[in-house]
């Protein structure tokens, strides 16, 4: 992944949470990404390697985690 579009899904996350929202647009993939408002609420690690993890990425099983 580039610098730029590190910095800038860095950025659209940081207002999504500000704004209090569970998802944003990645700059890059145009996919949806949950924030970690979404994950705090859901409360557990769904395991699936997450960006914004809060859990430290607990149920991602070894091999998938980054
Ligand atoms: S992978 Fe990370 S973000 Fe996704 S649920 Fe597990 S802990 Fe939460």
């Amino acid at each position: 992944m580039s610098g730029g579009h590190d910095v800038a899904w860095r950025r659209a996350h940081e207002r999504a949470v500000a704004e209090g929202r569970s998802f944003y647009i990645d700059p890059a993939s145009g996919y949806r990404v949950f924030t970690e408002l979404a994950h705090l609420e859901r409360g557990t690690c769904c395991g699936s390697a997450c960006r914004h993890c809060p859990y430290d990425h607990e149920a991602v099983p070894q091999h998938r985690k980054r």
